[in-house]
């Protein structure tokens, strides 16, 4: 087998698939993607049947990149003929009119020129009969809203990928990383690969595969869960009659159109313990799950039904909660992409990002807020209020663990 190669990928989940399929196109057989357990696995954060994808998004330095998401997988569907997006329409709910969280939200797309609806409770509900909102809440829709599907972009990135030549070795973890004059090396039970340049796309696992490389990032993971509730009102909530949605209250809820289970799906976020991923479980967390139900029983009570199935999976955070894409500055033959547990929308992008980085040396997207030099990932005084808000149990948890 070939064992040098101009280009390497480390995890092959959702942005290695991308960093897989976008450097394929440039470089062909001489890429090499290596995943430690099978393509498309339920180990890690890339999984399930759907992901929130969205133009509308808090920060100006997202809502930059939001429209190009949409083109990278348009041109993954293109060239694949295989469905990953499908429009449904999405939401931001607040509780409170003047609340900070939703003004954020509407003036990102302002300054990038997104086009959004600004309802009242009333007017959401009549548009979404399925919400029964408090008087003041404050609702944004945006059109281009729907969900995109990790079983179906996964393969199908390795697949384009493959197509063009390039090698992809699935259940072969990466044991040690090893930056040399000239590239890296790649150390598996199969033996030693070579890279001139590698892309570490490995999420929880980052700072296991950069150990060798002296960068490390600060990441909290957190065993998070999504419940698929098989309601009985399907015409109600198939994808044509009900958006994406994503509640911006104390605690932040989203949830889904019935799309890959007979079900609605829907998941609090950060509501789970902070673990490793050698402590983490499968097992569903009745805390969570509970808020979850009581938060639908209010606010989207046709959505429930009987709990079909509860599906744990893993966060991985900054403290600041921003991606990281960079190039390490001591090894600059290495990128490291980390997608802080909102990426999967964004990741063929990512993707894409990262083979211009490895193929140039720089990239046409702005990224300039994602750097390993930021405060939030050099800074151990970085302030408390910036820091992603981990719930008071998890938050709890985390302080012991320190
Ligand atoms: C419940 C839940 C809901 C979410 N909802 C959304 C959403 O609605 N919208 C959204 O955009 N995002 C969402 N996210 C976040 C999103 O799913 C993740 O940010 C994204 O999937 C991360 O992709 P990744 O490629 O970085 O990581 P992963 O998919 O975990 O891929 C990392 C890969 O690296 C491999 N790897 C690690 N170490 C090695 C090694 N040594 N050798 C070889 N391979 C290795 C792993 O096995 C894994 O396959 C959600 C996440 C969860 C858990």
């Amino acid at each position: 087998m070939k064992t040098a190669y101009e280009f390497a990928v480390v995890g092959i989940g959702g942005i290695g698939s991308g960093a897989l399929y976008w450097l394929a196109r440039e470089a062909g057989g001489e890429v090499l993607g290596l995943e430690q357990f099978a393509i498309g696995h339920d180990h890690g954060a890339s999984q399930d049947h759907s992901r929130i994808i969205r133009l509308s998004y808090h920060a100006p330095e997202y809502t930059a990149l939001t429209p190009e998401t949409y083109r990278a997988w348009a041109e993954v569907e293109a060239e694949s003929g295989v469905r990953i997006v499908t429009k449904c329409g999405g939401v931001d709910l607040a509780p409170d009119v003047a609340g900070e969280v939703l003004e954020q939200y509407a003036e990102a797309m302002r300054v990038k020129g997104i086009p959004y609806d600004d309802l009242t409770a009333a007017e959401a509900m009549e548009r979404f009969p399925q919400f029964r909102l408090d008087p003041g809440s404050r609702v944004l829709y945006q059109a281009e809203s729907g969900l995109c599907d990790p079983r179906k972009a996964i393969p199908t990135q390795v697949a384009l990928a493959r197509a063009r030549g390039a090698t992809v070795l699935d259940n072969t973890p990466v044991r040690r990383l090893v930056p040399t004059s000239d590239g890296a090396e790649l150390h598996t039970d199969m033996g030693v690969f070579r890279a001139r340049h590698v892309v570490v796309a490995a999420d929880a696992w980052t700072n296991e595969v950069l150990r060798e490389t002296g960068t490390r990032i600060p990441l909290t993971i957190t065993q998070e869960q999504v419940t698929y509730f098989a309601t009985p009102k399907l015409r109600d909530f198939a994808p044509d009659r009900f958006p994406i949605w994503i509640w911006h209250g104390p605690e932040s809820f989203y949830g889904f159109p019935v799309y890959g289970e007979v079900a609605t799906k829907a998941g609090l976020d950060v509501g789970g313990d902070v673990v490793t991923t050698a402590t983490r479980t499968y097992e569903p967390n009745p805390r969570p799950y509970q808020k979850l139900v009581a938060f639908l029983e209010r606010h989207i009570p046709g959505s429930l039904g009987p709990e079909l199935y509860t599906k744990t999976c893993l966060y991985t955070m900054p403290p600041d909660r921003n991606f990281v894409i960079d190039r390490l500055p001591e090894y600059p033959q290495i990128t490291v992409a980390q997608g802080a547990a909102h990426v999967f929308k964004f990741s063929s992008l990512v993707g894409k990002i990262t083979a211009q980085l490895a193929t140039t040396g720089a990239t046409e997207y702005p990224i300039g807020a994602f750097t390993l030099i930021r405060p939030a990932l050099t800074d151990p005084t970085y302030p408390a209020e910036f820091r992603v808000n981990l719930g008071s149990h998890a938050e709890a948890m985390a302080a012991q663990a320190v």
